[in-house]
């Protein structure tokens, strides 16, 4: 089972700084950093560390060696990603206070110019029990979804950054929506009703996570953590639920791994390299099992 990804790829630039600059003041950073992140990449790399088969599609600057080496070095196999003339790979400038507030500035740059017959080329070639995965910040969301639907393959949506307008006319295409609690607070204020077929995975930080099926509801609690940077958690719990679903766990299994790894992500800094590998999430789950 593979699942294809159509997903954003971004360089995430960190800032600590003691304030937020006002207006027309300049300021020395406390520390700065360059990171992997994009909801797409972060999704990716927690399936293949949580032993699914992922084949990731999106879009990076032409001239962008650097990501897709770095891509590679995160072992992802890097042919479905194109390189857009003209464009910068998508960035998140995140400005970190002293106080953990942050402020963050997104450029989609090639994650708004993914080419749809690339994607098209990619879901044509898909199999019964393949699926597809998209979020929000991507430029395919819509086409994505309905040639997938069409090629007959499970359809997952991240529904970040949350936008009524965008999300609710492609739902009738989706099989499994993950949301966190806010975003579900959105939908649910957006009114309409929700496709009978719907999932939906519903993400509440420390609380846990909640499967909401057609037939039933699971809840699983977080596992206790001392979290430094919870850029990614989400995306850590999504991309490890789908990679254990595939394996054959049981849903309520399958997202109690998702919460040990999302658990283990958050005691990190970083978004796509602090997702933890299988073996410490097993270790993690054997020691809450005593
Ligand atoms: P982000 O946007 O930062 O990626 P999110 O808002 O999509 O995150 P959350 O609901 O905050 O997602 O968190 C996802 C999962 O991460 C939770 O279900 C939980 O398993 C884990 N998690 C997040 N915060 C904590 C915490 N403080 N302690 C333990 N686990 C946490």
């Amino acid at each position: 089972m593979t699942i294809l990804n159509i997903g954003s790829i971004n360089w995430d630039r960190l800032y600590v700084v003691d304030h937020f600059p006002g207006p027309g003041e300049t300021l020395a950073a406390k520390s700065a950093s360059v990171g992997l992140g994009g909801k797409g990449l972060n999704q990716s790399v927690a399936i293949q560390r949580a032993g699914g088969r992922v084949r990731h599609v999106g879009a990076i600057g032409e001239a962008d060696a650097a990501m897709r080496a770095a891509v590679e070095d995160l072992g992802l196999e890097t042919s479905g990603i194109v390189g857009i003339p003209g464009s910068l790979t998508g960035s998140a400038l995140i400005v970190v206070e002293r106080g953990g507030e942050n402020q963050i500035i997104l450029d989609p740059g090639a994650n708004a110019r993914i080419p749809a017959e690339h994607c098209r080329e990619q879901i044509v070639r898909l199999e019964a029990g393949d699926r597809v995965l998209l979020q929000n910040e991507t430029n395919v969301l819509a086409e994505g979804a309905a040639l997938a639907r069409g090629q007959g393959v499970g359809v997952v949506l991240a529904a970040a950054p949350f936008d009524a307008a965008l999300i609710w006319p492609v739902l009738p295409d989706i099989d499994l929506l993950a949301v966190n609690e806010i975003e579900f607070a959105q939908l649910r204020e957006a009114g309409g009703e929700l496709p009978n077929h719907l999932s939906i995975l519903v993400t509440y930080g420390a609380r846990g996570a909640s499967l909401i099926t057609p037939s039933e509801t699971i809840n699983v609690p977080a596992i206790r953590a001392n979290p430094v940077d919870t850029t990614g958690a989400g995306d850590t719990t999504l991309g490890c639920f789908l990679a254990r679903l595939d394996a054959g766990e049981p849903a309520d299994l399958a997202l109690r791994y998702a919460m040990a790894a999302a658990a283990l992500q958050v005691q990190a800094p970083g978004a796509a390299t602090a997702i933890p590998h299988e073996s410490e999430v097993l270790a993690l789950l054997d020691q809450n099992a005593h």
